[in-house]
């Protein structure tokens, strides 16, 4: 197998002593060795889209990261489906409603059909964190329903996200859990010890295709 061609930017499956329970080689180095999912889970912000304000009130202000749409193509051309987990706190806070969310949610899934990509589902978590809800990641009630969509096991999937704690909440439900940094700013040193001990780090969700599928 050729090296990855991101091999110089992005590591899979980090040092052994993050001793998280995952089955596989820990001392793999090189992220064209991704294990085979059936489904890959997504966080929004970061991930799919930048939120150069700080947040999305608006489809207009909704802008897909370079790659996104291609990369979404591709999982469904390979017979990967994907569902996408996020929490919308601002709903909770009253900023924003979750009609007006869901409205947003329901353009982008059109967009990514358009471009020949295909999101099963959008299971978003509308609470603030005080609610103390079991939705709002890294809690893992958003996985159950997305896993039950997809009608994979979590061992199955991994998820992909752009923040530590997208990490926690996805080995919370008993998956792999990658960064791109396309979004939020954080210590990659951190992420590659305990507790996080991210299983792989990538550029962004066009990079983490690449890894997955191989370039195209
Ligand atoms: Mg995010
Ligand atoms: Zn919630």
């Amino acid at each position: 197998m050729p090296p990855c061609a991101h091999s110089q930017r992005c590591w899979a499956r980090p040092a052994s002593k993050c001793d998280n329970g995952f089955e596989g080689d820990s001392t793999l180095s090189r992220p064209d060795t991704l294990p085979g999912f059936r489904g890959v889970l997504l966080d929004r912000d970061g991930v799919l889209n930048d939120k150069p304000k700080g947040f999305v009130y608006t489809w207009e202000e909704f802008l897909f990261l370079p790659g996104v749409l291609e990369a979404l193509r591709r999982l469904h051309e390979a017979g990967i489906p994907v569902a996408v987990i996020t929490n919308q706190s601002f709903i909770g806070r009253g900023w924003i409603s979750r009609d007006e969310v869901e409205l947003i949610h329901q353009k982008m899934c059109d967009a990514v059909a358009e471009h020949g990509g295909r999101i099963e589902g959008v299971f978003l978590c509308p609470h603030a964190p005080e609610d103390g809800c079991r939705c709002r990641k890294p809690a893992i009630l958003s996985f159950v329903r997305a896993l039950t969509c997809l009608g994979l096991e979590a061992s199955d999937c991994c998820y992909v996200g752009d923040r530590p704690t997208d990490v926690l909440a996805a080995h919370a439900a008993g998956m792999e859990g990658y960064l791109v940094r396309s979004g939020a700013a954080f210590d990659e040193a951190a992420v590659r010890n305990p507790p996080y001990c991210a299983e792989g780090l990538v550029g962004d969700l066009a990079e983490f295709v690449d890894c997955l599928l191989g370039a195209e």
